[in-house]
């Protein structure tokens, strides 16, 4: 299980590293949540609007390898 979850106020994002071929469209989409200057790299906690979360989502939509993905929160009341 090469899947890694990193945690947010709206959403997650989880990372299956191997699968990245690396186009940078996270780095370049939302610099300030993808960072691999940083640890973690992945930080949704940086997307804590409604607006932000949103961008979050579109710009890992865009990811073509599928490494990355949303994890929406789902209530469970
Ligand atoms: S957008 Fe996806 S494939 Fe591209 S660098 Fe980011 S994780 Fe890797």
């Amino acid at each position: 299980m090469a899947r890694k979850a990193y945690f947010g106020p709206i959403v997650d994002v989880s990372d299956d590293r191997p699968l990245c071929i690396h186009s940078g469209v996270c780095l370049r989409g939302m610099p300030d949540v993808f960072d691999v200057r940083r640890r973690p790299w992945t930080d949704p906690s940086r997307a804590g609007t409604p607006e932000l979360a949103d961008r979050l989502r579109e710009v890992v939509g865009r990811c073509p390898s599928g490494a990355l993905r949303i994890e929406e929160h789902h209530s469970h009341a």
